[in-house]
C-alpha cells in the first residue's frame, strides 16, 4: 500500500436527536492538533437524511470543510447503512486518518468499516498525537485491565483508524467552515440486512456525565447507596450531576455510568467535589483536568489532596449537609 495516497484526517460527527453530540466537537479540536503537526486537512463528516441543520452546528468547530452526506436510509442510526457509507466515502477520498467517538454507535460501526478497508483500529483511546519518526497517528489507550496505558501507531495501511473517548478532549469554537461539500447517496437495499421496527426512546435525555459541567462526586466513604441522595440534592442545588468512584460502583450504590476513570468516564466539569473518594490513581486519570477540584475526605494524606485546588479535613456527613444549607442560603 502506498500510505503517500491517503491524505486528510476526518472527524466523523455522530447525532442524535437533531443534535451534534459533543464528542465529534471535541474530536474536531484533538484533529487541529494533529494537523498542526501532519499540516493535513481537516474535515468534518455527516452523515444523515437530512444534513442542513447538522452542518450549521458543526460550522463554527474549525474543520476546513465539512463532507455532508445526505442518505434517506439515514433518518435512524443503521449498522449496515453507516458502515456501506463510510466504508464508500473512505475509498472515494482515501482520508490518512479517521477519527469517531467511541460511543455505541461508534464502537459498532468503525470496526466494521475498518475490518471492510482491511486497515488497524485503535479503539478507545484516551490520548492522541502524531509519532514523531512516522508521523503516523500515535494512539493511545488503557490495555491490560487498564493496568498500563499502551500506544498503538497503524504502520502498514490506511486509513488509520480509531474510536476516541467522549470528555477526553475539550470542543472549542475556532474559526467558522465555509466549505461544505454535499452528497447524496443511497445504499443498496441488499447491503441492509437488519431493519428498525420501532425505536423506544428512554425518558428524559440520556446520562452523560461526560458532558456535565458541576459533579458531585461519591467513593467509599458515603458508606452506603442511600447516601448519594445527600450527593443528588447538593448537584441539583449546583445544576450539576452525581459522578462515583469505582469502589461506589463496584459496591452496586450507583449505576456504572456514573463512573469517573479510567475505566469510568473521563470528565472536565468546572468544579468536581470528591466526597469520601482516596484519589487513586485510576480515578485521578478520569477527573484531574477538572477546572476546580473539591476534596472532602476525612484522611489528610488522601492522594486526592494533591490534585484538589480546595481541601476540606473532616467528616463529609458533616461537612456535605452544611455545604447544602450554606448553598440554599445563598439561593433564598
Ligand atoms: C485496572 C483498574 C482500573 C480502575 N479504574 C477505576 C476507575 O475508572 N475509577 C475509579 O474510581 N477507580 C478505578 N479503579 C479502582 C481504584 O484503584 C480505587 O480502588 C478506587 O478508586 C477507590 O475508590 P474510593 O476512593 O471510593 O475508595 P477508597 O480508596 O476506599 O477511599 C475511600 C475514602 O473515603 C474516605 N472516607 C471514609 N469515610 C469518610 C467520611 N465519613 N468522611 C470523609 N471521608 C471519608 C477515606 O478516608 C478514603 O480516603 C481501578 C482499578 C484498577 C486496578
Amino acid at each position: 500500500m502506498n500510505k503517500e495516497n491517503y491524505q486528510g484526517i476526518w472527524v466523523y460527527i455522530e447525532h442524535a436527536g437533531g443534535h451534534v453530540l459533543h464528542v465529534g466537537l471535541e474530536l474536531l479540536h484533538a484533529a487541529r492538533e494533529l494537523k498542526e503537526v501532519t499540516g493535513e486537512e481537516l474535515t468534518a463528516v455527516v452523515i444523515a437524511d437530512r444534513t442542513e441543520d447538522l452542518v450549521e452546528q458543526i460550522r463554527p468547530y474549525g474543520a476546513d470543510r465539512i463532507l455532508a452526506v445526505d442518505c434517506p436510509q439515514c433518518r435512524e442510526y443503521s449498522t449496515d447503512a453507516y458502515t456501506q457509507l463510510l466504508y464508500d466515502l473512505i475509498g472515494e477520498f482515501r482520508p490518512s486518518a479517521v477519527l469517531v467517538g467511541a460511543t455505541e454507535n461508534g464502537r459498532d460501526f468503525a470496526p466494521r468499516v475498518a475490518c471492510r478497508l482491511k486497515t488497524g483500529l485503535t479503539a478507545d483511546c484516551t490520548a492522541l498525537g502524531i509519532d514523531e519518526e512516522t508521523g503516523d497517528v500515535a494512539w493511545t489507550r488503557p490495555a491490560f485491565g487498564g493496568n498500563l496505558m499502551a500506544t498503538i501507531l497503524c504502520s502498514n495501511t490506511r486509513p488509520q483508524i480509531g474510536t476516541v473517548r467522549p470528555g477526553v478532549f475539550r470542543a472549542e469554537q475556532s474559526g467558522r467552515t465555509e466549505q461544505v461539500v454535499h452528497l447524496d447517496r443511497t445504499v443498496p437495499p441488499s447491503s441492509i440486512r437488519t431493519q428498525i421496527k420501532e425505536l423506544i426512546h428512554r425518558e428524559g435525555s440520556p446520562f452523560r456525565i461526560a458532558e456535565a459541567e458541576i459533579i458531585v462526586s461519591g467513593g467509599r466513604g458515603m458508606k452506603g447507596p442511600e447516601n448519594f441522595s445527600m450527593l443528588q440534592e447538593l448537584a441539583d442545588l449546583l445544576g450539576g450531576v452525581v459522578g462515583a468512584s469505582r469502589a461506589a460502583v463496584d459496591s452496586g450504590w450507583i449505576d456504572s455510568s456514573h463512573q469517573v476513570g479510567q475505566t469510568g468516564s473521563t470528565v472536565h466539569p468546572k468544579l468536581y467535589i470528591a466526597c469520601g473518594i482516596s484519589g487513586a490513581i485510576q480515578h485521578l486519570a478520569g477527573m484531574s483536568g477538572s477546572d476546580q477540584i473539591v476534596a472532602i475526605n476525612q484522611d489528610p494524606d488522601a492522594p486526592i489532596f494533591k490534585v484538589a485546588h480546595y481541601g476540606l479535613v473532616g467528616d463529609l456527613f458533616e461537612i456535605v449537609p452544611a455545604l447544602i444549607e450554606e448553598v440554599k442560603a445563598m439561593q433564598a
